[in-house]
């Protein structure tokens, strides 16, 4: 190991738990990925990452056992499909995500979020953050995921030809979840950028080191912080974002907004042969797009019922006909001590044993397992959430996980802790319980 772990951040790389190997995490603005794409990636996870890569809750993709000599070469191979992994680790604006694919607004909210993205990525006024900066754009409430975000944006309609934004802020989950709150309702498209810059910027200067938005409201008070951001953007003017030819990359459906089909993909684990095979169906049936959902799934948004069709034929051809348990049962997982150094529990198996004791009231929900307090799965937004939040060590030196259950029923916020510190076994019971 030549080169110090921490200065690899910016450019996406976190060391894993097993030292001698690294963890890259691409961009992938609005989780709008297309087959070239998708097959540049299946080429460097046989190349260099054991043949497989990991999809996060974030629209981004992860690449796991990568060697530090491999980590060069894996950049130059992103950017020449016009990828990168800048800014996807450390103090800088990360992966501009929309987990609401299926809606109508979807189009517009992806434009914006790869206007967003390239206005902010590699631009060094907005590297060196405190700490990290995360940006959503979602296309309308049916999901809850604009309350964890720095800045969350939701489509609040168009009018005049402008489109408009509910703009949320201040959310995030780690060890101290916070609810976002309403920054501004229905900001005009030209002032997103603006107020974004002024946000990051106040950010910037008077958060320490470390800490996020969220605690800098909290410290200064929302009041002092929303006088700062109206300063700043007393002093720049609006920023108007023409489409030119991007409007929206996927197939816009005629009638159904949320004419889609989707490839179920397991604690987000996905082996390169499988995603070459996605690729594929993206060039012949979904005019050559695929979407990385926020549940770690892949899917294909369809101009008509016929498409939609041929492609769930050609999906359940290549393992992907949504029969089997863990297809059915929506999990999102993080890789926990699997890879991550943070990670307390092996996220992947805990998974594997939850499905055996999930019921058929369990089966329809969604559910999500982080293997620490830091919350990457989102479990706190999932209407059954897992966090292993302690490792438990005996007197003869074994150490065993311990975990947090969580439930959600409302959909405008997040879950509640109902049971706490329970081993794997209690929280099979738990679950069983459920029915
Ligand atoms: S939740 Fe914890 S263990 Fe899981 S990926 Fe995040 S930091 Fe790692």
């Amino acid at each position: 190991m030549t080169t110090n772990p921490q200065s690899l951040r910016i450019e996406g790389v976190y060391q894993q738990r097993q030292a001698e190997n690294f963890m890259m995490r691409v961009k992938v603005p609005g989780g709008v990925l297309s087959a070239e794409q998708a097959l540049k990636i299946s080429e460097i996870a046989d190349r260099f990452a054991g043949g497989r890569v990991h999809l996060t809750t974030r629209n981004s993709i992860e690449f796991h056992w990568l060697k530090e000599e491999s980590l060069a070469e894996i950049g130059k191979m992103l950017a020449a499909v016009g990828l990168t992994s800048r800014g996807a680790c450390g103090g800088a604006v990360r992966g501009v995500v929309c987990s609401t694919p299926f809606s109508a607004g979807f189009p517009a909210a992806q434009t914006l979020a790869r206007k967003i993205h390239h206005h902010f990525t590699q631009n060094p006024h907005f590297e060196g953050l405190p700490k990290k900066f995360k940006i959503a754009v979602n296309a309308d409430y049916s999901d809850p995921r604009h309350l964890i975000q720095d800045i969350g944006l939701v489509y609040a309609g168009t009018a005049e030809e402008r489109d408009y934004y509910d703009v949320w802020a201040a959310g995030g989950l780690g060890r101290e979840p916070t609810e976002g709150f309403l920054l501004k309702g229905k900001v005009a498209q030209e002032n997103i950028i603006p107020l974004i810059e002024s946000v990051v910027s106040v950010y910037k200067e008077r958060t320490p080191q470390g800490k996020r938005l969220k605690h800098l409201v909290r410290e200064i008070g929302r009041e002092e912080f929303l006088r700062e951001i109206q300063e700043r953007m007393d002093t720049c003017g609006p920023l108007a974002l023409p489409d030119g030819f991007d409007k929206g990359l996927t197939a816009r459906p005629a009638a159904e907004a949320s004419l889609h089909i989707e490839a179920r993909v397991f604690a987000g684990e996905l082996e390169a042969a499988a995603l070459r095979n996605l690729a594929g169906i993206a060039a012949k049936h979904a005019e050559g797009f695929m979407v990385l959902t926020g549940d770690q799934n892949v899917a294909f948004i369809m101009k008509d019922q016929d498409s939609c069709d041929a492609a769930a034929m050609a999906l359940a051809a290549v393992g992907f006909g949504g029969n089997s348990r863990e297809e059915r049962v929506l999990f999102r997982v993080c890789p926990g001590n699997h890879e991550c150094r943070m990670g307390l529990a092996p996220t992947r198996d805990v998974a594997r044993a939850l499905l055996e004791s999930i019921g058929p009231k369990g089966e329809a929900l969604s559910w999500a397992i982080a293997g620490c307090p830091n919350s990457c799965s989102q479990p706190q937004l999932a209407q059954a959430g897992v966090v292993t939040s302690k490792i438990e060590k005996s007197e003869s030196g074994e150490l065993t996980p311990l975990f947090d259950l969580w439930l959600r029923s409302d959909i405008g916020a997040m879950g509640k802790v109902v049971r706490q510190r329970i081993s794997l076994e209690e929280l099979r019971q738990a679950i069983g319980e459920m029915g």
